[in-house]
This record gives C-alpha cells, structure tokens and sequence, in this order.
C-alpha cells in the first residue's frame, strides 16, 4: 500500500479517541517487524528513524530510509515515515526527498528563547513542504548519550501554560511532553502524571505526544491515551525482544555462525511486541 501521512495517522487517532504507534526502526528487521505487527494487529502505524539511528548507519539517512519506505510499500497495512529527534538541520532538510511525512525537531536541549526560534524555523521550513512537525517541550530524559534522568524531579515536566505559549508561538503540529515517561527504560514501571496530561491536553490545540513509552504499564498507556496522549514512541521495547531472541540463541549455540537463525526469532519477538502495542491503543 502505498505511504501513508503522519499527520492524517495522528489526526484519524485523535478524532477517534485512540492512539497511533510510532516504532523506531534502527535494522531493517525493525522495519518488517513493525509492517509485520501492524498487519497481525489490523493497525496503522508510524515508522521512526531517529537522528540516533541515522548516526549508527555512519551518518547515511539514505539506505535506511528506502529499505523502511519499501517494506512499508509493500505492507498491506497503513505506514508513515517519520524521522525522529534530529537536532541537526541538515538532517531535517533530508527528510523531504526521502519521502518522510513528519519530522519530530528536537531542541529541547536549548533554552525556550531559542529552542522557540529554532523550533519556528523548522516548522515555516516543514509546512513549505507538506511535512507535519513536532517539538519537544520539558525534557523526556534517558536518551543515548544521556544520564537517566529522574523523571519525578521537579521542573522536569512540562508546564500547561508556557506548553500553550510554546505551541501558538512555533505553530508545531504536535507537541512531545515530559510527563513522567523516560527513554531507555527496559522494565515497565514508569507512573505518569495523568492530571498534568490531562491539563496539557486542555491547554495545548495539538495533539500530545508520549516518549519513552517502552517504560510505561499497559494500563498507564490506556489511561494516557483516555487523557489526551496520541501519538505513543516505542523504541527500547523492540530492541529488548530482539536482544533477548539473539542473547538466547547464541547462549545455546556457541558455534553458531548464521545470523539468519537469530534474526529471524528476533523479527518475530519484534512483531509479537508490535502487535502487543498496536492492541492496547484501540
Ligand atoms: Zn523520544
């Protein structure tokens, strides 16, 4: 089927009151499982490549990004591009002749003066183009690179009313907000703070955007949603299933030298971990 908008997944979802998935792909078997996934759930979903990602692929968006935008092509299920946290604007300007439909600008690392400025620039450079943009406001912590952050410090969380300036201000599409959630989490314990997601959804005019959702309960991600969360990031969650598959095969295959024998248990964990996602946001 061919591409598919971010922006209309995230629309469709709002509209509806479900979430939509955004899983980040890093191999190309992140990829098949998440078409893979989305096809067994009866689901879009939004493939992500973050800056991160592109960086591991020696700085090359190219490759990547047509392998993610073939397997979605060929999916029978509804697939957007997304390309996630870059910082760097070079990379922002490629994501338009590689055919992604989003863009997530992140200058959450700057002051508001100019994470506003940087932030405004990439969103008139965006909407020249069709491409939807989201930013960050607050700080979802745990990023590669990055201590782990406590997300229960105070002034972590992102504030309703600067959150309401920031949106009118930049004009972005979609807003990710700190609210308890942190990346890199590999056990399920994270506890949002549902009244400040609540408070944001109320205060903002786009939808909300959950980082680090790897580390949040299923109950909690159901609650967020009901609360006003839309767009829900899965990375960590499928590269814990495909470790785990690999870990396990080359525990018990000591000369094993064909990397299709763990691969392939470690694209199905993937999709199982897709699919298991894909179910909650219904
Ligand atoms: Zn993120």
């Amino acid at each position: 089927m061919p591409l598919v908008s971010t922006g209309e997944l995230v629309s469709e979802a709002r509209a509806a009151g479900h979430g939509v998935a955004a899983f980040n792909v890093i191999t190309l078997e992140h990829a098949e499982a998440v078409a893979l996934g989305a096809e067994r759930a009866e689901a879009p979903a939004i493939l992500q490549i973050s800056e991160n990602a592109v960086k591991f692929h020696g700085g090359r968006l190219a490759a990547i990004a047509a392998a993610t935008s073939a397997v979605a092509r060929a999916s029978s299920a509804r697939l957007s591009l997304h390309l996630d946290h870059v910082m760097d604007v070079e990379l922002l300007r490629a994501a338009h002749p590689e055919g992604f439909s989003s863009v997530m600008f992140d200058a959450s690392k700057l002051s508001y003066g100019e994470n506003v400025k940087a932030t405004a620039d990439a969103v008139r450079w965006g909407h020249e183009r069709g491409i939807w943009i989201e930013a960050e406001l607050g700080k979802v912590g745990g990023k590669e690179g990055e201590a782990p952050l406590d997300a229960h410090a105070p002034g972590v969380r992102t504030d309703p009313a600067e959150a309401a300036a920031y949106v009118a201000e930049t004009g972005v599409d979609a807003l990710a907000v700190a609210v308890g959630s942190s990346h890199a989490m590999t056990e399920r314990t994270a506890a949002l703070d549902h009244a400040l997601i609540g408070s944001l959804a109320a205060a903002v005019p786009v939808p909300l955007v959950l980082h680090g959702s790897s580390g949040v309960p299923d109950d909690e991600i159901r609650q967020a949603i009901t609360s006003g969360m839309v767009k829900i990031n899965v990375g960590t969650a499928l590269n814990t299933a495909f470790t785990g598959e690999v870990r396990a095969y080359l525990d018990a295959h000591e000369t094993g030298v064909d990397p299709r024998k763990y691969l392939a248990p470690a694209r199905e964990a993937m999709a199982g971990t897709v699919a298991g996602f894909l179910g909650l946001l219904k």
